[in-house]
């Protein structure tokens, strides 16, 4: 008998192309501002940004502040004038329209959907932008949930979020609840800490840190497929 009847899907880097939209969002809006876009320039906003969504999740600082200082941030090094609101605000909106899947990832998901699980993507990050790729990238016409944590009020790796989520989707008894995604604090411990089993997926085959422990490990769509569904 099959264990698993609701999974949750991680989006960015799990289902989503995430790297590619941002990089492509990001260009955009610091071309049309004038600003330079070459590779030092997105590898010091990257720097920035993941800094400040650390930070976030110690606590230290909230959304509200994270998305405008990456680019004030961003605006000093540079030593450039401009509105780091505005910037933000384009950027979020040009996030949404850059929707790219990773390769196989509908049709695996039409497969777990085929094959009667329940399925909702249970994201971190800003609900224009996923909200935008999930409706462009035709994702929503085959995973039927989409929850942000903005939406939520809680993110991932807090229990909250995920308590959230499943009351989203009715409460299904949690040992019949699997969490898929590609991070390893976010989706994996986040998943362990909510009582929830976990498949961490692991495209790129890195190595397994030993404070991490999920319940399965996968290294493509086709070997989680017949986890589920055998
Ligand atoms: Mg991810």
């Amino acid at each position: 008998m099959r264990k698993y009847n609701t999974v949750l899907l991680d989006a960015d880097m799990t289902l989503l192309d995430f790297k590619r939209s941002e990089r492509e969002a990001l260009a955009k809006v610091l071309r049309s501002h004038n600003l330079p876009a070459d590779e030092e320039v997105l590898a010091r906003y990257h720097k920035i940004n993941d800094a400040l969504w650390k930070a976030m999740a110690r606590g230290e600082v909230d959304q509200d502040f994270l998305v405008v200082e990456r680019f004030a941030a961003l605006l000093r090094t540079l030593n450039a004038p401009g509105d780091p609101k505005v910037l933000n605000h384009a950027y979020e909106l040009g996030l949404g329209e850059e929707a790219y899947l990773l390769p196989g990832a509908m049709e695996f998901c039409q497969v777990l959907r085929e094959g009667g699980l329940e399925l909702a993507i249970a994201t971190n990050g800003l609900p224009a932008a996923q909200w935008g790729r999930y409706r462009r990238t035709g994702l929503d016409q085959v995973v039927p949930h989409l929850l942000v944590s903005v939406e939520l009020g809680a993110q991932k790796p807090i229990r909250l979020f995920f308590d959230r989520a499943l009351e989203a989707l009715g409460n299904p008894p949690r040992e019949t609840v699997v969490m898929i995604g590609d991070g390893l604090e976010t989706d994996i411990a986040g998943g362990n800490r909510a009582g929830i089993d976990t498949i961490w997926y692991n495209p790129d085959k890195l190595p397994l840190p030993d404070t991490v422990q999920p319940t399965y490990v996968c290294a493509s769509y086709e070997e989680i497929q017949q986890l589920l569904l055998s």
